[in-house]
């Protein structure tokens, strides 16, 4: 599939990539400027054996404004948008807070090996230039198009020097969402973190995600589209938790072909709109995609993991004492239940 991209470089400096099929308006509308924050740093939890992120700039972010005053919509009749065109299919741009940036000039003013300015790159995913638009809602083409960006976006990232990249989406205020316009992020990362390192080290030693699907029980299974299937982990850790991933193993999104593409395309907008359905109102989630690190392209089997925070209509999954404690989740649907109400809701 074709994707064509515009190149924009704001007037503060930072990227915007805006993909379309169609040739793209360039008019350039009103956009926002940032004042580029201080640096964040990161330091070492002896502990934990991993990093964390100190970025005291993102207090400042845009916090649930009105939609008339969303950032994320087209630039059009005046409208200050972070997209200063007048319409955009899928559009990318780095973040006005990130937590990490790529300016390492402050690291020979940090304290020991222990402390690092937290490098890296923050980018926002707007999914389509409709602010109610969720992943449900889009056409089975947008989301294979969405597919494609996320491929893109990895393989340019790690064209960049950047190790391990993570595209995701949080999604609903539950989730600490602070706009309201569909959009996801992507981060990219300079070094591997320790939970992504661990989980790449576990699918080298055995190959875990082909051996889920050839053995797969159907009473797991949410959908089949043949290229790429959707279904709840025998292991899941989150209610009504859904994985999908494509039968052939890549390593990213970018390795798909058009078929595998389409059919992972399918079985995002179809478990979204399971999850919508189960309890009759959007499900707040956490969506990450989960790609091959620096070191693991031969081994590695992307997926996509979604992570519902509603364990029954108005109760709110918690991470509490022994998940945030000890690490055990603990969890009242089994997963054998939970798809079967995924397979009957729709
Ligand atoms: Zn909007």
């Amino acid at each position: 599939m074709p994707l064509n991209m515009h190149r924009h470089v704001k007037s503060d400096g930072r990227e915007l990539l805006l993909y379309s099929d169609m040739p793209l308006d360039v008019s350039v509308g009103v956009e926002i400027a940032s004042e580029r924050g201080s640096a964040s740093h990161m330091r070492w939890h002896p502990l934990r054996g991993e990093w964390v992120v100190y970025a005291a700039a993102r207090q400042a972010r845009t916090f649930l404004p009105q939609a008339n005053d969303c950032p994320l919509c087209p630039a059009r009749d005046g409208h200050v948008s972070e997209i200063p065109f007048s319409n955009y299919d899928i559009a990318v741009f780095e973040n006005r807070f990130p937590a990490f940036s790529a300016d390492a000039a402050l690291e020979q003013t940090l304290p020991g090996e222990n402390v690092k300015v937290a490098t890296g790159r923050c980018e926002v995913l707007v999914y389509s230039s409709d602010h109610n638009a969720s992943i449900g809602q889009l056409s089975n083409a947008h989301l294979s198009r969405l597919i494609a960006v996320w491929g893109e976006r990895v393989s340019a990232l790690r064209i960049m020097g950047y190790p391990c990249v993570l595209p995701f989406e949080n999604r609903g205020e539950e989730i600490g969402v602070t706009l309201h316009h569909p959009h996801g992020q992507i981060y990219a990362f300079s070094f591997v973190p320790a939970q992504l390192q661990r989980a790449a080290e576990a699918q080298a030693s055995v190959p875990v995600i082909a051996q889920l699907l050839e053995t797969l029980d159907r009473e797991l299974l949410v959908r089949d589209e043949s290229d790429a299937l959707s279904f709840v982990p025998p292991f899941a850790m989150h209610p009504y938790e859904i994985w999908l991933a494509p039968r052939r193993r890549v390593a990213s999104p970018e390795l798909l072909n058009d078929m595998e593409r389409e059919a992972l395309a399918v079985t995002l907008g179809d478990a979204v709109r399971r999850l919508d359905k189960l309890f009759g109102k959007p499900m707040p989630y956490i969506l990450t995609v989960q790609t091959a690190p620096r070191g693991f392209e031969d081994t590695f089997h992307m997926m996509v993991e979604i992570k519902p925070f509603l364990r029954d209509v108005n109760k709110l999954k918690y991470l509490a004492g022994v998940e945030q404690g000890a690490g055990v989740f603990l969890v009242d649907v089994l997963p054998e239940q939970a798809a079967q109400k995924l397979r009957a809701v729709l």
